[in-house]
């Protein structure tokens, strides 16, 4: 099997008021003239800005995901957006079970694979994000902490054409600091296992995503470690330059 096609996507997280929708525009049309070369390219800004983000950016090739997804399709949930929803509103992705979920709204491993069959049932492709806090990696826990997620986030019945998985070591997120390249190349590789294990042949398609302080500067090495197929951006996706000259890795 051929090696999946890179994703560059960028989580805007509770960021992003209507005017930032000049620097999407920007990636937008930086996408559109090539800017990220091979790679697919997407951002998944705050819920109130999918729709419009999804109109300005209809025909480009740059794709708008979401951020979370309830599990259920419609009911008594107030304050939630069912993956339905955000179909409807023209997104493709949607990031389930970041760790900034997972910590703040007590996501259990359940809970993110109910979100990721239902983003797969209302047509999405779901990113699944996995990853390890410091206290877990120093007590020698990196392997059973993001195996269990790998094993417990995902499910056998779902496509893995539509399954993206990305490894955010907890540390790395927003801190500026990141493993090593040969740490990633190691967790990734196991994070392949597992995807081979539980969808045969099918796993080595799924594309697993570094995510943790990526910048411009680090997207290189970060990016030509084997089995990273993209990166999940935080941070540096907010501005245009940053995110595509994270993408410009892919030209
Ligand atoms: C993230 O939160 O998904 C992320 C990768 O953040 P940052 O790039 O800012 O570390």
């Amino acid at each position: 099997m051929t090696a999946p096609r890179p994703l560059v996507a960028g989580n805007w997280k509770m960021n992003g008021l209507k005017a930032a929708l000049a620097e999407l525009a920007a990636i937008r049309d930086a996408a559109a003239a090539g800017g990220a070369g091979r790679a697919e390219t997407a951002i998944c800004p705050p819920f109130t800005l999918v729709a419009a983000a999804v109109e300005a950016c209809k025909g480009s090739p740059l794709a708008i995901g979401a951020q979370d997804c309830h599990p259920r399709v419609s009911g008594a949930h107030t304050g939630d957006v069912s993956a339905e929803m955000l179909r409807d509103a023209g997104a493709s992705y949607v990031i389930v079970g970041h760790s900034e979920r997972r910590a703040d709204h007590g996501e259990t491993n359940d809970i993110v694979r109910a979100k990721a069959g239902a983003a797969l049932a209302a047509g999405l492709a779901a990113i699944v994000c996995v990853g390890e806090t410091k206290g877990e990696r120093e007590a020698g826990q990196l392997t059973a902490v993001v195996g269990g997620q790998v094993d417990g986030s995902l499910d056998k019945g779902f496509d893995p054409a539509r399954i993206v998985v990305a490894y955010e070591p907890v540390w790395a997120i927003g801190t500026g600091l990141t493993p090593t390249a040969a740490d990633v190349a190691e967790v990734h590789a196991f994070i392949r296992a597992r995807l081979l294990a539980l969808y045969g042949a099918k796993g080595e398609g799924v594309r697993i995503l570094y995510g943790g302080s990526v910048k411009p500067s680090n997207a290189a090495e970060l990016m030509a470690v084997k089995n990273v197929d993209g990166a999940l951006v935080g941070g540096a996706s907010l501005k245009c330059a940053d995110f595509m000259g994270i993408a410009a890795v892919y030209r």
